[in-house]
């Protein structure tokens, strides 16, 4: 597989905020969103065969394995990859930027999708098809940066009537998180806020945490 970088920290975001994970970096992007902050996973990497890429994960005492990019599913071998990791006791999960098909991905791996807004420049290239094949412990992830945004993803949630774990956060530096926690209360909006808490606990601008 072609990685950006491997490394252990405490998951920022989604329900599984704060557990020890160790992350996997796969390399490649096929967008450019606006608020990028992990453009030097965009391309480059290097390349690692599946089998040293367990033995790799296995020197951590850890079982919860986060995918991430770049765009993940870029790359087919993420499923063997995922089926591997399964096998061998890791809950699993991918983060996708919801543009390419996740079917394929076993049961168990615990999906976290995108759903990108307009601000984010790549709102286009979601594939709305990928709705029907999440399940219920997977997630749906709104990063807001303007009202515009907001807009959009409150209308989007009623469009499709959306009853998954819905994520909304702030795009750091865009836009204030008080702001966007004032209109979901006003709002009453059944999702769940979250901040980047990686973010708060290091400089923004670190790698490999
Ligand atoms: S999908 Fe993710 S890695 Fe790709 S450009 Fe957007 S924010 Fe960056």
């Amino acid at each position: 597989m072609n990685i950006t970088e491997i490394y252990y920290s405490i998951q920022g975001e989604s329900s599984y905020v704060g557990l020890p994970s160790i992350f996997v970096r796969l390399a490649g992007c096929n967008l450019n969103c606006s608020y990028c902050d992990t453009s030097y996973a965009r391309q480059n990497g290097y390349k690692l065969e599946l089998l040293e890429l367990y033995a790799r994960l296995e020197k951590y005492s850890c079982k919860l394995v986060v995918i991430t990019g770049g765009e993940p599913l870029l790359q087919t071998e993420v499923l063997p990859f995922c089926e591997g990791l399964i096998k061998n006791g890791y809950r699993v999960l991918l983060e996708t930027n919801g543009s390419l098909d996740i079917s394929r991905l076993p049961r168990e791996v615990i999906k976290v999708m995108d759903l990108k807004c307009p601000d984010s420049g790549e709102c286009e290239r979601i594939s709305w098809e990928n709705l029907k094949h999440l399940n219920p412990d997977d997630e749906l992830k709104f990063v807001i940066c303007s009202r515009r945004d907001y807009e959009w993803a409150r209308g989007i949630m009623k469009q499709y009537n959306l009853k998954h774990n819905i994520l909304m956060g702030a795009a750091y530096g865009c836009l204030e998180p008080n702001t966007l926690v004032e209109w979901i209360l006003k709002d009453s909006l059944p999702v769940r806020f979250q901040l980047q808490i990686h973010k708060y606990i290091w400089p923004p601008d670190t790698k490999g945490v």
